[in-house]
């Protein structure tokens, strides 16, 4: 095996994950993050079993479980009367699936895996630096990596760039494509669960469901915290990260809602998401170099399984790795055939419950009806999700 480390660009959820994977795999590796420090953004995370049991896999279970919570079930209800559509278990997850369906809030998420990466030999952690330059040469990659004042150089056996939506990593490999507005926008917050009404049954996950617009509810932080998640259409497209919401405007749309208004009313403010989507990259991997996470596929948050996909992207990379540890490029290409077709459906998936979600009337009566059919059985149709094994 190569004695130069792999280089990761990136340290979100995908990165921090890839770089445990990768050293749970005997591989020496530089994470490198543009950010001076990691900031608490972002509310809550549904972690779905096909993410939870490859990250208890790699020994975070104790420290997920006491900061997770395991709701009962999925429930959906109309979200201006609040009638009860269907309940899905979710706590027999562990039984169907082998690991829980956790949900969590993304910082507590981020924080786990940062200590365990600070924790772990052979991962070497950089903030403040991101790739400015490579080059192939018979020693392995050159890279050039930027900081607040200096360049400095360094040889790579490989490089995955886990660096997001905007990832710089894919415009270096010539993919220009840009991610484009959805014309959809989240709205995030949380409570502290003791000003919750126990008759809101906050400790389910709850999918609310009303003309263009849906939302979601769940405990976090070991269900001391309530967190609501509400998906607007967005008529003037903001750029950036996140900003703080104009709550009138939702007390506005969502006047009608008489069950979640009140909650709505309490909450002290709202992060305010604009909801970016693209049409699938063709490609991922060139030679040594590939892309994950959202970098690679960013997913709308319809199926809850951004985060989940690049655990799974992150897990599939180090074990195709650990077959041809001096080929790299052939184990990324292996990466991209396995790993695309099903990056691909969850797009496509993702972006189609959107258009459900938001049916209106009096279409949403069949959307409804098919629901209520279903009920027990809604998540039924999901063990290709849930039930993901590693391949190749
Ligand atoms: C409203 C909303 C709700 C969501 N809910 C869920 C959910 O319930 N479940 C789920 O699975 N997913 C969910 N997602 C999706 C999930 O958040 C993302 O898919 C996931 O965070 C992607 O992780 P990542 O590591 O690929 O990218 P990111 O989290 O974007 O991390 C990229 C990192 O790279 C760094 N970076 C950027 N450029 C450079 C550079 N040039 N050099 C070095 N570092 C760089 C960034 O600073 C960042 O730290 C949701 C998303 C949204 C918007």
């Amino acid at each position: 095996m190569s004695q130069l480390p792999i280089l990761v660009s990136g340290a979100g959820i995908g990165g921090l994950t890839t770089a445990l994977c990768l050293a749970a795999r005997g591989f020496r590796v530089n994470l490198v993050e543009k950010r001076t420090r990691l900031e608490e953004v972002g509310a809550g995370l549904q972690l779905s079993p096909n993410a939870s049991h490859i990250l208890i896999g790699l020994g975070l279970g104790k420290a997920l479980s006491r900061a997770a919570c395991a709701p009962l079930s999925l429930d959906v209800r109309q979200g201006k009367t609040s009638a009860l559509l269907a309940r899905a278990p979710l706590g027999n997850m562990q039984n169907r699936f082998g690991a829980p369906y956790w949900v969590i809030h993304r910082a507590d998420l981020q924080q786990i895996l940062l200590d365990h990466v600070r924790g772990t030999a052979g991962i070497t952690m950089q903030f403040g630096r991101s790739l400015a330059a490579m080059a192939q040469t018979a020693q392995g990659l050159e890279i050039t990596l930027s900081g607040t004042n200096q360049h400095e150089t360094m040889l790579a056996h490989a490089v995955i760039g886990a660096d997001g939506l905007h990832s710089d990593m894919a415009m270096l490999l010539g993919d220009t494509s840009k991610a484009k507005p959805s014309g959809y926008q989240a709205w995030r917050g949380t409570l502290p669960m003791s000003a919750v009404h126990p008759g809101y049954e906050p400790q389910r996950t709850t999918l609310y469901l009303g003309p263009q617009v849906h939302a979601v509810t769940y405990p976090i932080r070991g269900g001391e915290q309530f967190n609501l998640v509400l998906v607007t259409r967005e008529k003037n497209h903001e750029a950036g990260w996140s900003r703080m919401g104009d709550a009138a405007k939702l007390h506005h749309a969502l006047k009608n809602w008489n069950t979640l208004l009140p909650l709505i009313r309490q909450m002290p403010d709202w992060q305010v998401w604009s909801l970016y989507d693209r049409a699938p990259r063709s490609r991922w991997s060139y030679g040594p170099v590939t892309l994950l996470g959202d970098a690679a596929h960013p997913v709308l948050p319809f199926m809850a399984q951004g985060a989940a996909l690049a655990i799974e992207d992150a897990a599939t990379l180090a074990h195709l790795l650990a077959q041809t540890p001096d080929t790299p490029s052939q184990a990324f290409a292996r990466y991209q055939q396995l790993r695309l077709p099903r990056a691909t459906r969850v797009q496509q998936t993702a972006r189609k419950n959107g258009s459900v979600y938001h049916l209106p009337f009096p279409l949403s009566l069949a959307r409804d009806a098919v629901i209520r059919r279903k009920n027990e059985h809604l998540l039924d149709d999901y063990d290709w999700l849930y039930g993901w094994t590693m391949q190749g």
